[in-house]
């Protein structure tokens, strides 16, 4: 077994947005704060005991698919007509393995599901009634559509269809929903959320999860299981996991173009990190943002958004947690 001399690191996102300052107290930002200190702090834990990053990603998005104050797992957001349709990938840096489901509606956790497609090495994309089936086989939990509703989401839903929009997840609350006031605007965010890490070994992974856009098409699908589009991972490079609009992310192929950035032109991270999300992506009309991680340990978080849910924790450092745009990133 083979140990790295760099330190190793793990990011998270839970999705970039407008902000709700003002009209939030310091009870909810905590709460978000929280929750991901607390995966942060279980998959430094991980890291310090030695485990693949393709582990610490799959799990620490688990937990967030887990945490209802996300858009991924359960709390998805609806489709036009009323179901859920979820969306995952996982990416190893070391082979460029990847496995990921689209528009599934029966899987507690679809980023099992997406590492289940990777672990058979066939297909790295399965979709819909088939995604279900074989990661059923896997052994993954399914549950009943009907789990993934919740009334907080289908107030969004109405609220989007009343003024018929199609919204990213934070877009996507009305004034009048039930709603609790998170310290991104619940009516302008992405609720997307993923991880990568460096592990002991050298070895970098990245993971993303969705339930999509309210009021979004059935059938569509966004960046989010998209290899190179919201996820990638590439030991050579960089592991990326992004969230925003996932048709400019698709069309600019922004997981892949941070890492094209620092393969072919010699970028350093945090310069092709932020060369995508604030010069690429805002002329296609890619609002969001990305977390990326280097094979030196180096971290980036940029958003062209005012907020992320994001944080990072380097082995034997205090994880660190942020959302608004004015709190110091890593590199500071
Ligand atoms: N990128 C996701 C999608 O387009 C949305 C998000 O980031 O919340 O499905």
């Amino acid at each position: 077994m083979s140990f790295s001399t760099t330190t190793p690191v793990i990011a998270i996102h839970g999705g970039a947005g407008t902000l709700s300052r003002a009209s939030i107290s310091a009870e909810q930002q905590a709460a978000y704060r929280a929750a991901l200190d607390e995966i942060l702090r279980s998959a430094q834990a991980m890291l310090a005991g030695g485990a693949p990053a393709i582990d610490v990603v799959t799990e620490a998005v688990r937990q967030l698919e887990e945490c209802p104050l996300f858009n991924a797992g359960r709390g998805a957001v609806y489709t036009a007509d009323g179901r859920h349709e979820l969306d995952a990938c996982v990416m190893r840096g070391s082979d460029l393995a990847a496995g990921a489901v689209a528009g599934v509606r029966t899987l507690r956790n679809p980023i099992l599901a997406a590492r289940a497609v990777m672990e058979a090495g066939g297909p790295v994309l399965l979709i819909g009634p088939g995604a279900e089936q074989f990661a059923a086989e896997c052994g993954c939990e399914t549950v009943a559509p009907e789990w993934f509703d919740t009334p907080h989401r289908l107030a969004q839903l109405h609220a989007m269809q009343a003024s018929d929009r199609i919204a990213l997840d934070h877009d996507a609350a009305s004034h009048d929903a039930p709603t609790v006031p998170a310290p991104l605007d619940e009516r302008d965010k992405f609720g997307t959320v993923g991880a990568v890490a460096l592990d002991a070994h050298g070895h970098l992974a990245a993971a993303t999860s969705t339930g999509g856009m309210t009021n979004k098409r059935p059938g569509r699908v966004g960046d989010s299981p998209l290899v190179g589009a919201g996820c990638y991972a590439n030991d050579r490079t960089v592991a990326v996991s992004c969230t925003g609009v996932g048709e400019a992310f698709m069309r600019g192929l922004a997981a892949y173009d941070v890492s094209a950035l620092v393969e072919y032109v010699g970028l350093p991270l945090r310069f092709a990190a932020r060369r995508v999300v604030m010069d690429k992506l805002p002329p296609l009309g890619g609002r969001g943002g990305l977390i990326a991680v280097d094979a030196r340990g180096n971290v980036a978080l940029p958003f062209n958004t005012e907020g992320m849910y994001r944080g990072w924790a380097r082995v034997g450092e205090a994880p660190v947690s942020a959302i608004y745009a004015d709190e110091a990133g890593p590199e500071q």
